[in-house]
């Protein structure tokens, strides 16, 4: 049975992992912070020591915390020489490229989405944005709940990244995140994102393709967050026993 630690584990992901590891056949092997069934936002519970803890038992890391913390969750992982799965979105260039270098000696898979049906939509938008010409216009939608603090979100970029691929170019070339005031006409080739925040909304997503005359729009709507929790304890049941190196939840999933 594989045993899990979980990092951020008061947080709302860490508290779904816990809960997806009831039916997973995998066990919670430790926490960062101890007391994982209070209230997380209240009462903030003190953080153990990341290093000693993935030094003590357990096989593989879920990491759903912070950018800000990144570094350090990779150093843990690394001086444990433990396979480590993350889900943290709203990393820059800096932080992919520490994750290149933590890969370089344990296995590493991070995702902005580890459920099933957006690494499936992913998939999707590939292949229609390499089948429809630049005078389908790519507009990305996304609504997340009102406590999230990075946009567009790690999955509209990912789906981002997946039309651009399917176009054969890159996204920071074409991607329009802002429109306000006086913006001119859209250009061809753009692909625009618009962002909502509010409620609990656990994360819907939209990719409109819109020519003259017709639309093809293709879209997920999470329910929960157990989803995200079910593919990451999937993930770290696979990366355990993999050599060194950076995976992908496309692999995990075998799309
Ligand atoms: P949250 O704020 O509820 O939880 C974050 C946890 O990390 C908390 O326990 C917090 O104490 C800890 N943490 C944050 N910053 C820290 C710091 N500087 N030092 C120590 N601990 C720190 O957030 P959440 O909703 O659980 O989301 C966490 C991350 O996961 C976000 O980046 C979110 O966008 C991402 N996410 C990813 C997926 C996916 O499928 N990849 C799905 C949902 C959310």
């Amino acid at each position: 049975m594989t045993g899990i630690i979980i990092f951020g584990s008061a947080g709302r992901m860490g508290r779904a992992v816990y809960e997806a590891l009831v039916s997973s056949g995998a066990h919670l092997a430790g926490v960062d912070q101890p007391d994982i069934d209070n209230n997380p936002r209240r009462d903030p519970p003190p953080r153990v020591p990341l290093e000693q803890l993935a030094r003590g038992g357990g096989d593989v890391i879920i990491d759903f915390t912070s950018p800000d913390v990144l570094e350090e969750n990779l150093w843990a992982a690394q001086v444990a020489k433990k396979p480590i799965v993350i889900g943290t979105t709203g990393l820059t260039d800096s932080h992919h490229a520490m994750i290149d270098r933590a890969a370089r000696s344990i296995p590493v898979l991070w995702s902005a989405n580890m459920s099933l049906g957006v690494n499936l939509l992913a998939a999707l938008v590939k292949d229609a944005a390499s089948r429809l010409s630049v005078e389908w216009d790519i507009e990305i939608l996304e609504m997340h709940h009102r406590h999230k603090v990075d946009a567009p979100s790690g999955t509209a970029l990912m789906l981002g990244d997946a039309a651009a691929a399917g176009r054969g170019i890159d996204l920071d070339s074409a991607k329009v995140t802002v429109r306000d005031g006086i913006t001119g006409e859209r250009q061809y080739g753009d692909i625009g994102f618009a962002t909502l925040r509010g409620g609990s909304v656990a994360g819907d997503h939209q990719v409109i393709f819109a020519a003259e005359g017709e639309r093809l729009e293709l879209g997920h709507r999470a329910e929960g967050r157990v989803i995200f929790a079910r593919g990451a304890v999937r993930a770290a049941q696979w990366l355990v026993g993999k050599e060194p190196g950076r995976y992908t939840m496309a692999q995990v999933l075998g799309l």
